[in-house]
């Protein structure tokens, strides 16, 4: 029987010579995911046998990370925020960056809950997150403002174009058990004619022609989720025009933007929010990355 070690270093090679740059990280999670236990329980265990059967999953895992597949969709989670998603085919895979999107959006409703009394009866703040996708970003918000115990004062919904992702997004409500106290909508970018006095999204925000060029593991992710036309903003300049009726007198919103879109989208946001203040915050690897709008 083979060992760990041995399985392992044979399946960094493979993945290495297919292209990954994260094989070793990869493969520690899939063998992980062939043996059922985490990724420590790999790493501590070097020179344990592995049984036949574990192999050959790992050995069939390892195709299909070798063909593309992203380590998320393969496993069917994916870590956010230390909180475990679940991920396939009908949403984005959550990405890193947009845990500073999660850590803005609960300063921002923190901030509104505390800055004023709120006697009994005062409304609920209202919240949205516009293609919420795998729900990554309501989810979370709901979780960490359960547990500050403000989630009761908060209106929270996600939003989806896609109904699949919907799904998906409250398949993870119901793993975080907070189903109950998200609103989850069909639409194209926000709903009906409603007023939010925070916006959240995420939306679509890669050019058209650097889809290509993106890892093959993105490849496996729907392209609605991606495509942000031939400027990457068109989505986003969607969006904008609605905010001046969506988002409520003295109201914000906090958009992800694309490391390389800073000035394009101070541009756009001059262009379409007259008199709105706009600042944006630089993500962990330094980049431009959520853009937050208010309403004056
Ligand atoms: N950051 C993602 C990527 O580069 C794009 C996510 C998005 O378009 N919202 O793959």
């Amino acid at each position: 029987m083979a060992t760990v070690r041995e399985l392992l270093d044979a399946a960094v090679a493979r993945l290495r010579a297919s292209g990954s740059d994260t094989a070793r990280l990869d493969a520690e999670l899939l063998l992980a995911h062939a043996l059922d236990v985490d990724r420590t329980g790999v790493i501590a265990n070097w020179s344990a046998p592995v049984g036949e059967g574990a192999a050959a999953r790992f050995r069939e895992l390892l195709e299909r990370r070798a063909a593309g597949e992203p380590v998320a969709y393969i496993r069917g989670v994916k870590e956010f925020r230390g909180l475990a998603f679940g991920v396939d085919e009908r949403a984005l895979i959550p990405r890193p960056e947009t845990e500073k999107l999660v850590e803005l959006a609960e300063l921002e409703v923190v901030r509104r809950l505390i800055s004023a009394p709120r006697p009994p009866g005062t409304p609920r703040l209202r919240v949205i997150d516009v293609g919420t996708g795998s729900g990554a970003i309501a989810v979370t918000l709901a979780v960490l403002l359960n547990r500050r115990r403000m989630l009761d004062e908060v209106a929270l919904s996600a939003a989806d174009i896609s109904e699949d992702a919907l799904q998906l997004a409250k398949e993870n409500a119901v793993g975080h058990a907070i189903a109950d106290r998200l609103e989850f909508l069909v639409a194209d970018l926000l709903p009906g004619d409603g007023q939010w006095d925070v916006v959240l999204a995420n939306l679509p925000y890669v050019r058209t022609d650097a889809i290509p060029n993106l890892p093959k593991a993105a490849s496996f992710e729907p392209v609605r989720a991606l495509d942000g036309g031939p400027d990457g903003l068109q989505v986003i300049a969607r969006l904008l025009d609605r905010l001046p009726t969506a988002v409520a007198n003295g109201g914000a919103a906090l958009l992800e933007i694309g490391g390389d879109q800073e000035h394009a989208f101070r541009d756009l946001a001059a262009a379409r929010l007259r008199g709105w203040e706009l600042e944006i915050e630089r993500d962990l690897g330094g980049l431009p990355r959520v853009a937050i709008l208010r309403h004056q």
